[in-house]
């Protein structure tokens, strides 16, 4: 079910009045000319105000961990995530804080030099694919989570195949964002999420409503 135009409650907090749109995923994680089909939803001031803090960490780290993939990866860290930790030195320094030591390994799995990895800012991962989550939810069930439900997020080192129900695919912005989803048919929230960014990050999560015992795959 897509957005009802006369919707104008923010599918975020479900309470307040959607004053703007607010692009899932954030659109701050793709290079310009953005992509004409990237997926809006109404949301209010407050909500926008709130996610808008954790896109850009949410960008410079997805975008330091996908850049070795290459290609369209590459080019979004380069031209997407590098000008923004020029100018945000808080930002910087939170990222030059949390460097460990890694070796360099082929895909072979043969060890090639010495380096540095930064591990995801967890507040800002989380948040960010809550609201994905939350957002994709609306986009195509028309119903807002609020606190009916809770969602647990995760984040998978390659891509998931989870289920042996069927998933429905869609790929957005030219194939950097693809996701799979589906709700379980006789409850209202209950679904799974899984989202591949730029074929180099892979995380998701599960919606479980709060009255119904949780209908979990095997
Ligand atoms: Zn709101």
């Amino acid at each position: 079910m897509k957005i009802k135009e006369t919707n104008t409650t923010c599918c975020y907090c479900g309470i307040r009045k959607a004053t703007t749109k607010d692009h899932v995923p954030p659109k701050a994680i793709f290079t310009k000319p953005r992509p004409n089909d990237l997926i809006t939803v109404p949301c209010c001031f407050e909500c926008n105000n709130l996610a808008s803090k954790f896109d850009e960490k949410f960008k410079a780290y997805l975008g330091m961990h996908i850049a070795r993939q290459g290609g369209e990866a590459e080019r979004f860290f380069k031209e997407g995530v590098l000008p923004t930790t020029k100018y945000n030195g808080k930002l910087r320094r939170n990222i030059f804080n949390s460097m460990y030591p890694v070796n360099i390994a082929t895909k072979a799995g043969i060890i090639t030099g010495k380096g540095k990895a930064v591990p995801w800012d967890n507040e800002a991962h989380d948040i960010t694919i809550e609201r994905i989550i939350r957002g994709l939810f609306f986009h195509h069930y028309g119903k807002i989570i609020g606190d009916n439900a809770e969602i647990n997020t995760y984040w998978f080192k390659k891509p998931e195949t989870v289920l042996d129900d069927k998933l429905y695919e869609t790929s957005i912005a030219n194939g950097n964002f693809k996701y799979q989803y589906n709700k379980v048919e006789e409850s209202e929230f209950d679904s799974v999420w899984l989202f591949n960014f730029y074929n180099g990050h892979f995380a998701g999560g599960m919606i479980l409503s709060k009255k119904s015992p949780p209908h979990l795959p095997d």
